[in-house]
């Protein structure tokens, strides 16, 4: 893994910290996902990770490391311009 991927994952682990109160939901489509990192670097609480992928335009995508951790704050959904991240998914019945 590059070092920009390897720090972006590195600082999204920093800002981890205990299990959410209220459970969520994120999920990530790889189909639409182009990796470009904005969900990942925008999460307060370091939910979402990179990783590489060979079918995406660069490579990358997003992917949920700490499901348990998320407060459900839309944070990643409103800045992926892909809308490759959808949170509480089960419950708005997102098809995909
Ligand atoms: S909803 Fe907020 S806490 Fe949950 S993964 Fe998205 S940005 Fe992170
Ligand atoms: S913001 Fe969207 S396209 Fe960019 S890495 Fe996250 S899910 Fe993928």
């Amino acid at each position: 893994m590059e070092p920009l991927e390897q720090r972006t994952n590195d600082e999204a682990r920093g800002r981890r910290k205990k299990p959410s109160p209220k459970s969520h939901t994120v999920k990530v489509n790889e189909s639409l996902c182009k990796g470009c990192l904005k969900c990942i670097s925008t999460c307060p609480m370091g939910v979402l990770v990179v990783e590489e992928s060979s079918s995406s335009i660069f490579g990358l995508v997003a992917r949920v490391e700490a499901q348990e951790c998320c407060i459900g704050c839309m944070t990643c959904e409103l800045n992926c311009p892909d809308f490759a991240v959808v949170v509480d998914y089960e419950a708005r019945e997102v098809k995909e």
